[in-house]
């Protein structure tokens, strides 16, 4: 049987726990395990994380603090002396060529037996040109074989030069099993190595040269099969059928044209793109991506109506209470004249119990068309009689299983999810790889571009006069409290304090009001509510407000203490005005002390592209910290890095698209390896959701 596991295909033997190998016994095994090295796939697969040079160098080209392996003859009596309960230090003087350098090693006493007086040996470690000492790391053993050498990372129980010796065993046995995935001509094509030589040369490389070359190729054999993965994934959903949702093409036109401004061209586009993909009987598995204010909500309204029309029903989920009351408020004026029922359901319709009930059952029956809600849609009783597509909106914010318990609540629905959370498009195929991407590119016409400043906070004084001469011209404005992380209890602190002040400041003058997270539901509502009626001018508001919400009256976003939020947080927010005709402003306040935390202010204020935000964003912080990597599904690659190996990235993601896409790609015998692994990765159901 071949079995794929962790980068290797194992004939049988390779899949053996590395408990098989010499020495190595039940406790070595459970050490290895903790690593993540269960077989001796794994073991191979274990790659060095650094490799260091040890080829000797004489001390003339060693440069201040450089780490560097030294030949010489222990040219006085090693002095050992313990201190502390585990710690030891070892001194000796070291005859290098002509000169005489002092040596130390640290906490290996046992060193002191081999470090005889006029004997000649290698040394390993960093040299304080200064003091013309060498603080040693390693004895090496007489120098012949590799100058450079691999560096794994251990653990207490598993030592470095164990898993070095135990790879060695391994490669000796079962080199020969290992066998290549990616195509000849690929490899011919890209001047790759083959799997076995990949496995030799990252353990263990003549040079540095030779550890290059492996690493490029195990980056490039790493993206490759992952995208082959998923691509996999489609080429089996493709065949998975699931509604065909015959639309009125009719009633659809008409009810666009009733909307009150024309559709963009890249809402245009995109509704054709859902229109066609929902029509067709395979199922549908779409990202709508989106800056914020591109108008995503209406392109929902469209899908949603359409699988009306088709004689289905729909959901859309939003992640907060304002946002799903805002979506229903919205949808329910559009559709009420078209004779379809829309309902809400959240936590607080879920407190009136008989409510509930009664919703549940018109659901049930299928009378109700439309129904909006939070995640207190995926509860187990919340039944529908006919789903055809499931929406979800600003999709990042929900769990994978989240979404994926709503879509088990139909017969294979279609799914539309949205997201404002600009992955730039070099990360899309990696982390939306198995979804079709829809892209809406452009802003409705007639916005202003929003003004972005950052003030500092001496200058607050002046930002209240401005804030105030814009409500004075019948604006509002959102003021953002400092957001101090993972202390709910503080953050609505800071906003009660700011809240206090504003009240105070703006008395007898301007209306101004609150909200926060730990408010009941029905209280945000009628916040919310009175806000957007302007029956308040100012909402003092913790981040609740980030997502979605859409006052087109509000032109001024004041953010307290912005560098203390991240840029994709500071877009949504910023993404809060500019959603009228008249001009809008944001203003960042913040005293940033690092050029890391100037250089993320000046970055707000030069861009309104989000997909631009996104970007200097990740190359600020890399892109497990901006797009909560699990969630957002960027997987955790073991050599490759997306980021900085995105060339690779892109070359891999194109070709093994077009292998895949082959129409022989399945009977073509030189794919046979190719396909069982494949078969296997997606048996074990693993990274895909
Ligand atoms: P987002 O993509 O951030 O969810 P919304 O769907 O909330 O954006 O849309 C933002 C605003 O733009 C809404 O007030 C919406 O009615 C309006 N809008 C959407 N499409 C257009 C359009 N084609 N022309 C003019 N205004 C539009
Ligand atoms: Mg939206």
């Amino acid at each position: 049987m071949v079995v794929y596991k962790g980068g290797l295909v194992m004939h049988g033997q390779l899949s053996d726990s590395v408990g098989t190998l010499r020495g190595v016994g039940p406790k070595k095994v459970q050490g290895l395990n903790k690593l993540g090295i269960n077989t001796i796939a794994d073991l191979l697969g274990y790659y060095p994380f650094r490799y260091d040079d040890i080829a000797v160098k004489s001390l003339a080209e060693v440069a201040d603090g450089q780490k560097v392996a030294l030949k010489g003859i222990v040219a006085s009596e090693p002095v050992l002396a313990r201190f502390g309960r585990a710690k030891s230090r070892i001194n000796f003087r070291f005859l290098v060529e002509h000169d005489v350098i002092l040596v130390t090693f640290f906490n290996q006493p046992y060193l002191k037996q081999q470090l005889v007086s006029g004997k000649e040996i290698v040394i390993y470690g960093k040299y304080n040109a200064k003091r013309q000492a060498l603080s040693a790391m390693k004895l090496l053993a007489n120098q012949g074989g590799n100058d450079f050498t691999g560096v794994y990372r251990a653990s207490k129980e598993i030592k470095a030069t164990t898993i070095k010796s135990l790879v060695k065993d391994a490669y000796e046995l079962y080199h020969e099993s290992l066998q290549d995935l990616v195509p000849v001509k690929l490899r011919a094509k890209y001047r790759l190595e083959s799997h076995q030589q990949i496995v030799h040369d990252m353990h263990f490389p003549a040079t540095a040269k030779a550890a290059n070359l492996a690493r490029r190729s195990a980056i490039f054999e790493e993206f490759f099969l992952f995208q082959a993965g998923i691509q996999f994934m489609k080429k089996l959903a493709r065949k998975d059928e699931g509604i065909a949702l015959k639309y009125n093409n009719d009633e659809l036109r008409a009810f666009i044209k009733t909307l009150p401004f024309e559709l963009t061209a890249a809402q245009k586009r995109v509704v054709n793109e859902i229109c066609a993909d929902m029509h067709r009987p395979a199922h549908m598995n779409r990202l709508l991506q989106g800056d914020v204010g591109s108008g995503k909500t209406i392109i929902a309204a469209i899908a949603m109506y359409a699988a009306v029309t088709a004689g289905y029903q729909a959901t859309l989920m939003a992640p907060t209470e304002i946002l799903a009351q805002q979506h229903a408020d919205k949808l329910a004026d559009l559709f009420e004249p078209l004779g379809v029922n829309v309902a809400l359901l959240t936590s607080t319709t879920s407190n009136k119990a008989k409510l509930r009930q009664e919703l549940l059952a018109h659901l049930a029956k299928g009378e109700i068309d439309i129904l909006i809600g939070t995640h207190a849609l995926i509860q187990a009783d919340v039944e529908f009689a006919k789903l055809g597509l499931v929406v979800t909106d600003e999709q990042h914010r929900f769990g994978v299983n989240q979404r994926k318990d709503l879509r088990q609540k139909g017969a294979k629905p279609d799914v539309l999810a949205m997201t404002a959370t600009p992955i730039p498009r070099t990360l899309a195929l990696t982390a939306y790889g198995e979804m079709d991407v829809s892209i809406i590119d452009e802003l409705p016409a007639g916005r202003k571009p929003i003004k972005t400043s950052w003030v500092r906070k001496k200058q607050l004084k002046e930002l209240w006069g401005f804030v105030a001469q814009q409500l004075e011209l019948g604006s509002q404005a959102y003021v953002i409290s400092p957001l101090i992380e993972e202390s709910e209890a503080i953050d609505l602190q800071n906003a009660k304090e700011v809240y206090a002040n504003l009240a105070q400041l703006f008395k007898d003058r301007f209306r101004v009001g609150i909200l926060h997270g730990q408010m009941k539901a029905a209280e945000k509502e009628a916040i919310m509510a009175a806000f957007k009626k302007h029956e308040l001018d100012l909402l003092v508001s913790t981040t609740v407000i980030e997502v979605g919400v859409d006052v087109p009256n509000a032109t001024v976003m004041v953010i307290l203490d912005a560098d203390r939020f991240g840029l994709a947080q500071l877009h949504q927010l910023r993404g809060r005005v500019g959603r009228g005709s008249k001009a809008s402003y944001c203003l960042l306040v913040a005293d940033p002390k690092t050029d890391y935390g100037k250089a993320r202010m000046e970055t707000m204020v030069q861009t309104n592209d989000g997909f631009i935000i996104a970007q200097k964003d990740l190359e600020l912080r890399g892109p497990g910290d901006v797009l909560g990597s699990k969630q957002a599904g960027i997987p955790d690659f073991r050599v490759g890095d997306p980021i900085a190996d995105l060339k690779i990235l892109q070359i891999a993601q194109m070709e093994a698209q077009q292998v895949l896409a082959a129409p022989d790609f399945l009977t073509n015998p030189e794919n046979a390896g190719l396909i069982q692994y494949l078969h296997q990765k997606v048996g074990q159901g693993q990274k895909f959701d």
